[in-house]
């Protein structure tokens, strides 16, 4: 890899979990797309060979260095360098706080490479802020929220709306947004707490503060997706924003894989579906959804119920499951392993997603034309959830039995919802929004587009300002 002033040259830093990760990789390709731009990205070693997996066909185009990962977190397993490897998400504060630790090396690191023209780092390593001012590099932070969530919670937060004593599921309007009405258990805690504090608390609001005093957000969106939420965020808040996205459009879909190499079984799976002219439904929910063995008891007797096809990413309390394969053999396939979820959502069988709506589920899920059953679990996925049902009527929404948006799911309304998105009316129009958006995308990322454009212009403006001052 060259690099000098006269080329941009950028450095990424992926926070260590697959939802940060994955987005940030695709945003790799999209900046490779660009002629002469120059590649560095920070990882760790046990995350290294995910790293290479991913971006194998353009490994040669960019130079990737380890930083060791700190040692003895407290509750930490050793050689645990991914949250969706932790035991649980409690010890989300302590991993993600002692990436601090990194720092020495990170600078050590930045000191030795050629200039830099600015870094993107994701919005959870707010420390990098730090060594970005200390080498005269701008940070640009990776935020992997939507617009639209974004300024829900600045809205609502910022009205004290959240505080009110307020029943949990009582719904009120959002100040900024009033067609809009939401209820304090769509937001996650800390915020949703009426007296935040501890070292959830803390991590994030360490990382805001970071986050408002860079120098801009990149964000996975596009202008055709929620153009009123982004200037809303671009006339009142800061740092500057840039939608770039979708990101995911920038991955090649899969190559047909070499002679000697299968293809993934579940993929063959779909394949037969489809000679059959059937539909499929897919259902998964991300990297690190804790489910519940009762919880998962009655997403299997709802897909049962519902008689319709199915592929379902499994990864806890199989013995739950126990007969349960066998009973829908002919129908139905549970899947343990990391599976391709855009090879599957692209798959021409596959007709439907039950989701958690991770920012990015929903993204890969719109940019492969899927309409979404959503049922949301933690973070932001409420808000994203609202917007994917309310604001863009992409799908259905799973209903919980009290009608809380935290509360219990049973198998009915995994039915009721399941047999709606695939056969039912609402279900037919979300397919056809979910097409028109998709074609969007589509364009906004080809050359020439809305995030084609808005990428060039981040990329000149930065460059620019490294050229004009060539000791940054
Ligand atoms: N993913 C995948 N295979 C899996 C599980 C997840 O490829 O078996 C990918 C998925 O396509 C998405 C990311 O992991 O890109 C998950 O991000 P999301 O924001 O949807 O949810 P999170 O895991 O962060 O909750």
């Amino acid at each position: 890899m060259m690099s000098s002033h006269h080329n941009p040259h950028v450095v990424l830093f992926p926070f260590m979990s697959k939802g940060h990760t994955i987005p940030l990789l695709q945003l790799a390709r999209l900046l490779l797309l660009r002629r002469g731009v120059a590649l560095t990205i920070f990882t760790t070693p046990a995350n290294r060979p995910f790293f290479s997996k991913s971006l194998s066909d353009v490994v040669d185009a960019i130079s990737l260095i380890d930083l060791p990962f700190p040692e003895n977190i407290p509750g930490v397993p050793p050689g645990i360098e991914s949250t969706d490897k932790l035991p649980s998400m409690s010890l989300f504060p302590a991993f993600a706080a002692a990436t601090k630790l990194m720092k020495p090396h990170f600078e050590r690191a930045l000191n030795a490479l050629p200039p830099v023209s600015f870094m993107i780092t994701d919005g959870f390593l707010g420390w990098t802020l730090d060594s970005a001012n200390n080498l005269g590099i701008p940070r640009l932070v990776y935020f992997g929220m939507s617009y639209f969530s974004s300024v829900v919670s600045r809205s609502v937060t910022s009205a004290g709306l959240i505080l009110k004593p307020n029943g949990d599921d009582e719904a009120f309007t959002v100040p900024d947004f009033p067609w809009l009405s939401v209820t304090r258990n769509d937001f996650d805690a800390p915020f949703r707490d009426r007296e935040p504090k501890g070292p959830l608390f803390d991590f994030v609001t360490e990382q805001m503060v970071a986050t408002v005093n860079s120098h801009g957000l990149v964000m996975n969106s596009f202008c055709d997706l929620e153009h009123v939420y982004m200037e809303f965020y671009n006339r009142n808040l800061v740092p500057k924003s840039w939608p770039v996205g979708p990101f995911c459009l920038a991955e090649p879909r899969r190559k047909p894989p070499p002679e000697n190499q299968e293809k993934p079984s579940y993929i063959k799976w779909l394949d037969g579906f489809h000679e059959q002219g059937k539909q499929v439904l897919y259902v998964a929910f991300g990297s690190q959804a804790e489910i519940s063995p009762e919880q998962l008891r009655e997403i299997k007797v709802g897909l049962e119920e519902s008689e319709v096809n199915f592929l379902w990413v499994v990864r806890t309390h199989e013995s739950e499951l126990d007969g349960f394969e066998d009973r829908v053999k002919n129908r139905g396939l549970l899947v343990r392993e990391w599976v391709d979820q855009r090879e599957i959502l692209g798959h021409p069988s596959v007709n439907g997603f039950v989701s958690h709506c991770g920012w990015n589920s929903v993204l890969e899920s719109i940019c492969a034309a899927v309409p979404i059953a959503a049922w949301p679990m933690m973070a932001e996925q409420h808000l994203n959830a609202r917007m994917v049902v309310e604001e863009m009527k992409i799908g259905v929404r799973v209903e919980s039995c009290n009608g809380s948006v935290r509360g219990f799911v049973k198998s009915e309304s995994v039915e009721k919802a399941v047999r709606e998105l695939m056969e039912g009316e609402i279900g037919k129009s979300a397919r056809k929004k979910v097409k028109e958006l998709s074609n969007s995308a589509i364009n906004a990322i080809k050359e020439g587009g809305s995030s084609w454009l808005k990428l060039d212009e981040l990329i000149n403006e930065f460059h620019a300002k490294m050229k004009k001052n060539p000791d940054m």
